[in-house]
């Protein structure tokens, strides 16, 4: 059903496996108390939380080497530049880019998106062209690109999703026929927890000669990511979601295609020269990464990046296959709910009505019992229209979670029925 195909027994997880009460004990803030109860933290979509190793590699940047990068000549400078280069060179590894010149640091996956509309495919639009999006789409993966159509006066081409949250993909195929400038799409629905078959759609969307971005924010915290397997053109995340800090992302760009964005801010670290005149610009990754950057944030990444390596990912993939499984079984089990999001591939996300609730006040009571769910449109109001819903409860699980904190959200949610009905 999900991610990895195999599953282990009751029990299993605590076994050699995958040990979750050793990962727990990675992230301080699953110890503490939320009104008065242990903290169920069932919010990882909306920001993971950060294991302890992450913590501390900002707390050593701050006391150790603290220093601006690139351009200092003295130890500190060069320390911190080398931590940051080589947060480049394992996020590159990481996703398998070819280059490490590949790897752009960004804010998050919004600046990511916001930078490639404006450096590159706001450049190619003419007046009646198109650009495609998926009705799944978060709100970071559609605005930026409604923007730059009011201004070249192109459109969206929004491919639809059938009924249980799955891309479409004849009519996907019969809008990439029409050639839109771009397909940008989520490799995970933060909002249905479907997952995309990207690599098949990149082979679909690049048989008709059109480009590909992926929105990983979601994909990069739960699956294996090779970008030159997937094939795509661009591919971006957030490292918050990823156990990492905030305020710290990627855009990855094929080289060739890379090149070809102009810069999106100007200022230093992107100029090679610079008179009143003209000024003249460097190469990549530089030329995108105007000012001083998040150094600390990209160091954090790096480590998060460190942190997820030394996991075992299958036994991961497995581990949360299953704890999704279990959660989507109990949750069937509520009288009066529905899950929304029901793909044949899913991962961590469980969004849910119920009958006579509305979502806030589910949320409300989940919080009064230490549970942390999120409630409303998730930034992809789209998807609530194609369902004709306000709103839904979303929980969403991380690899920290466990069955014991699955029960307690069902519990609660029989409870919030029986108020309510
Ligand atoms: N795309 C998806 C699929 C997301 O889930 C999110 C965050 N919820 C974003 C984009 C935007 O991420 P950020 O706010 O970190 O830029």
């Amino acid at each position: 059903m999900t991610r990895s195909q195999t599953g282990f027994p009751k029990g299993q997880e605590k076994s050699g496996l995958f040990n979750v009460e050793k990962i727990r004990a990675d992230f301080p803030i699953l110890n503490r108390k939320v009104q008065g109860n242990s903290l169920v933290y069932l919010d990882s979509a909306a920001t993971s939380q950060k294991p302890i190793q992450v913590i501390q590699a900002l707390q050593d940047y701050y006391q150790t080497c603290n220093a601006n990068v690139h351009r200092g000549v003295h130890t500190l400078s060069q320390e911190a530049t080398n931590l940051y280069e080589a947060s480049r060179e394992k996020t590159q590894a990481f996703i398998n880019a070819e280059r490490s010149e590949e790897i752009i640091f960004v804010r998050s996956t919004t600046e990511a998106l916001n930078l490639l509309a404006h450096s590159y495919v706001m450049e190619l639009l003419e007046p009646g062209d198109e650009i495609a999006v998926s009705e799944m789409e978060h709100h970071s993966n559609i605005v930026p690109w409604q923007l730059i159509c009011q201004k070249r006066s192109a459109r969206l081409a929004v491919v639809p999703i059938t009924d249980t949250g799955e891309i479409d993909l004849q009519e996907l195929d019969q809008i990439l026929k029409r050639q839109p400038k771009i397909l940008t799409l989520a490799h995970v629905s933060n909002a249905l927890g479907t997952v995309n078959p990207v690599k098949e759609i990149v082979k679909m969307a690049h048989a008709r000669g059109v480009k590909v971005c992926i929105d990983g924010a979601q994909g990069i915290p739960h699956l294996p990511v090779d970008v030159q397997d997937m094939g795509c053109d661009f591919y971006c995340f957030s490292g918050h979601k990823a156990f990492g800090p905030t305020g710290v992302g990627i855009l990855y760009g094929r080289l060739e295609v890379l090149e070809k964005l102009s810069p999106y801010q100007g200022g230093g670290e992107m100029i090679l020269s610079v008179t009143f005149e003209k000024s003249t610009y460097n190469e990549l990754p530089f030329r995108l990464e105007a000012g001083t950057p998040n150094i600390a944030g990209v160091i954090g990444l790096g480590a998060s990046v460190d942190y997820l390596n030394q996991l075992d990912f299958s036994a991961l993939a497995a581990y949360e296959d299953t704890l999704l499984e279990y959660a989507t079984v109990q949750l069937l089990g509520i009288e009066g709910l529905r899950v929304i999001g029901n793909a044949s591939s899913k991962v961590g996300v469980l969004s849910f009505v119920m009958d006579n609730v509305h979502p806030h006040d589910i949320g409300t009571i989940l919080d009064q019992k230490g549970i942390a769910i999120r409630t409303g449109h998730h930034c992809a109001q789209p998807v609530m229209d194609r369902f004709k819903i306000p709103a839904t409860a979303r929980a969403s699980i991380a690899f920290y979670n466990t069955k014991e904190e699955i029960d307690k959200l069902c519990e609660a949610l029989q409870e919030v029925y029986r108020i309510f009905n």
